[in-house]
């Protein structure tokens, strides 16, 4: 993009009041979003106000509706649910509720809203928002404001975000607490495994997610369920013996344990509920296999929020202010949210439309509309599953003749089993041979490879490491070796899973201590993401990265805004350093730094993490990220097989015979690795450009510190995503 960067300090926030409330059902991540509110628009110099008891309190004024601080936010970000509170409100569905609403705003001169919740929430927003000069008339009529208030607070912006563990809105990949759903989910799942392993059990688990499958579709397959019911795809008619004859099949094959998932909604072709008793009764009759139901109910509300959603919200929030400050008379209200790794904002009531057409397209028995209006990251979930969860007989499956190897590289990461999974089932399902390379290039070089089937990859998602082996030899020396057993095993393609630095998302909290400073440092080579979001989740004072240089000045300031800090109510600091960030400053150096200056005012504790890092089952994200990717992977890998296939041989000659499949903004795109080499910094293993570094700002105005932030990247209004051939054929998560 050619357009200059265009700072904030422009937009001033002076002489303006933001109101934040929280409405309908909570989910984790919800104080992240306000805590970023608050803190921008501190930050822009305007009023920020908590309205309690969503809009409940707006209604009922008073004590309801306060001016807040910074410090009023301080050691929420972990918390989960809503410290302001949420609930539902009748008065706000009646004109005098709002009526009343609007003179308790008013009277505090607040014209801007920040409206956390689900579509009913936004939609009562909006609603809000054009009846707004109605309703100051109306006031001014009973006497209750002066002309002079009417034209003053003419107009009320209003932006939404979306916080909702049901992932049910259209036009946002990810809602505020989805992701902290599905880790609970998933752990419930991971503690199920373990004990109907030993029993020889068919687990029934129905979740949440009112008329929206998401949760059970990407719960599904995070953990490579046997069957789903979702709203959104019901079983077609005769499932009851189709779904019997896979679980005997499963049985006969030797596995102990069938998984089942039911969302809450789940129904069949005619409408009818599919419920977990119904599904659980149906193997009971017709298979007698051993059967247990669970109901995950609130347990998928609770705990603390990802480090996923922690940083969506705060990035959200900020978005959120933003937007207000930028909205004119004309603009409509909007929701911000995130596509891919952009925060983009998008018109609400298109999207609240949007949601409601797909329960309308659910209800007339439009299915196939219902899942491409849910949006093309929900299609390829759907996708994936059938691709990944069902094999075809073998006298359905094509015959390619082509042998593919995979194989793990670099440290072991989470998420890399799951991708060796999807890579064999996708490469089986479009006809491959399949071939697995034990511990890397130097296994490779070995000779250690060996044909893998659809059932030795089963139960892969959830577990940790490299189950192939890896090694971090790097393939220069045993070329030969290796170009040997390319010919012997005939091998036509190969997808190496593995990369420079990469490990999961860490998740770090330090509180409930007084007058302390963390230091923890993290791993990542000279790559300083894992510092830099783990920050950003954790609400930390600096983080110490080698792509933001930092020099004795900036250590000093650090050392004296904590100082400053432990005066508040504040006492407590966090400060992370990623591991190779600088080769003087060390730790032990910065521990010591910091525990000097900062005598008598705090003390220091420091942590390396270490490889608890790698360690450990992978999240939902990593699992689904490494499915998808590797399916998507394995399918682009098929169709330059089969283009480049003349007379007996596969030509792998040209620029992107050699690809990296990575995220790029929104998309996921193929680049060819001779391209890479000039965007590589090969002595630091890191990438020239990192898009993440646009974020560093946002960790530093959220812990106070004075900085520019660029908000040319940040969204401008857009209108739905819907398909175009473009973005099919590039596809995204
Ligand atoms: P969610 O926001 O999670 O979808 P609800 O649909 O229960 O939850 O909405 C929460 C609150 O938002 C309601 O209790 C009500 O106060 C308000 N609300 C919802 N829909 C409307 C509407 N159409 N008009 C006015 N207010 C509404």
């Amino acid at each position: 993009m050619d357009h200059q960067p265009k700072f904030f300090e422009n937009l001033s926030g002076t002489g303006k009041a933001i109101g934040v409330l929280t409405s309908g059902g909570d989910a984790q991540g919800m104080n992240a979003a306000v805590r970023a509110v608050v803190r921008m628009g501190i930050y822009v110099k305007a009023k920020v106000y908590f309205v309690y008891e969503g809009y409940q309190g707006m209604v009922d004024g008073g004590d309801n509706i306060v001016e807040v601080s910074w410090e009023s936010v301080s050691s929420i970000l972990q918390v989960g649910g809503t410290v302001i509170g949420s609930a539902r409100c009748k008065s706000f569905r009646t004109r005098e509720g709002r009526l009343q609403a609007a003179f308790n705003l008013v009277q505090r001169g607040i014209t801007n809203l920040c409206v956390i919740g689900g579509d009913g929430s936004l939609t009562g927003a909006n609603l809000f928002r054009e009846e707004w000069s109605g309703l100051l008339e109306e006031l001014a009529q009973k006497g209750k404001i002066d002309e002079d208030a009417v034209k003053k607070y003419a107009y009320l912006n209003i932006v939404g975000m979306v916080g909702s563990i049901d992932n049910d809105f259209c036009g946002t990949d990810m809602t505020i607490g989805t992701d902290s759903a599905l880790h609970r989910i998933i752990e419930v799942v991971d503690a199920i495994m373990t004990t109907a392993q030993s029993h020889q059990r068919t687990f029934v688990l129905e979740v949440m997610g009112r008329h929206c499958g998401y949760l059970a579709l990407v719960s599904a397959l995070a953990c490579g369920a046997d069957w789903v019911f979702i709203p959104e795809y019901p079983p077609e008619e005769g499932w009851e013996d189709s779904m019997c004859v896979k679980l005997s099949e499963n049985r006969a094959r030797k596995k102990r344990l069938n998984i089942i998932i039911v969302a809450e909604g789940a129904i069949d072709c005619h409408n009818k509920p599919i419920t977990s008793e119904k599904v659980k009764d149906l193997v009971v009759q017709r298979l007698g296999f051993d059967t247990r139901v669970t109901i995950l109910g609130h347990v998928q509300r609770g705990g603390t929020p990802s480090a996923f959603d922690r940083i969506l919200a705060s990035r959200m929030g900020v978005e959120a202010v933003l937007a207000l400050l930028e909205a004119t008379p004309a603009t409509p209200a909007c929701v911000v949210s995130l596509s891919g790794n952009q925060a983009v904002r998008l018109p609400l009531m298109e999207c609240v439309q949007m949601t409601q057409e797909v329960q309308k397209a659910m209800d007339e028995g439009r299915f196939v509309e219902a899942v491409r209006l849910r949006g093309r990251s929900f299609e390829n979930n759907l996708n994936t599953y059938k691709l990944l969860s069902h094999k075809k007989p073998d006298a359905e499956l094509p015959k390619t003749n082509f042998n593919v190897a995979v194989l793990n590289v670099g440290a072991p990461a989470a998420g890399m089993n799951a991708a060796v999974r999807a890579a064999v089932r996708v490469g089986i399902t479009e006809g491959h041979k399949m071939f697995a390379v034990i511990d890397g290039f130097e296994g490779f070089a070995r000779g250690k490879i060996k044909e893998i089937s659809w059932g030795d990859v089963g139960g892969w998602t959830g577990q940790g490491g490299s189950i192939l082996g890896t090694k971090r030899t790097l393939p220069a020396k045993y070329l030969e070796k290796i170009a040997d057993q390319m010919r012997t095993n005939n091998i036509n393609a190969l997808m190496v899973i593995g990369g420079f630095e990469t490990c999961d998302r860490i998740k770090q909290s330090a509180s409930g201590t007084k007058r302390r400073v963390f230091i923890i440092e993290t791993m990542g080579g000279y790559c300083g993401y894992l510092a830099n979001m783990g920050a950003l989740a954790a609400g930390a004072d600096a983080a110490y990265i080698f792509e933001e240089q930092f020099d004795i000045r900036e250590l000093q300031a650090n050392v004296e805004h904590l100082t400053e800090k432990m005066k508040t109510s504040i006492q407590r600091g966090l400060v992370l350093r990623n591991e190779n960030c600088n080769e003087n400053y060390t730790t032990d150096f910065i521990y010591q730094l910091y525990s000097e200056e900062g005598k008598g005012v705090f003390d220091c504790r420091k942590n390396v993490l270490g490889h608890m890092q790698q360690g450990g089952a992978p999240s939902p994200f990593d699992r689904n990220f490494g499915t998808k990717i590797s399916a998507k992977a394995m399918q682009w890998i098929s169709k330059k097989l089969k283009e480049t296939y003349r007379k007996g041989k596969v030509f792998a000659n040209t620029d992107d015979s050699v690809c990296l499949l990575g995220m790029r903004r929104r998309n996921l795109v193929f680049q060819p690795v001779a391209e890479l080499k000039t965007e590589t910094d090969f002595v630091h293993r890191i990438p020239k450009e990192q898009w993440w570094l646009k974020l560093r700002p946002l960790m530093k105005i959220l812990a106070k510190y004075k900085t520019s932030y660029d908000v040319s990247d940040s969204g401008q209004l857009e209108h739905v995503a819907m398909h175009s051939p473009k973005e099919a054929e590039t596809g995204a998560i």
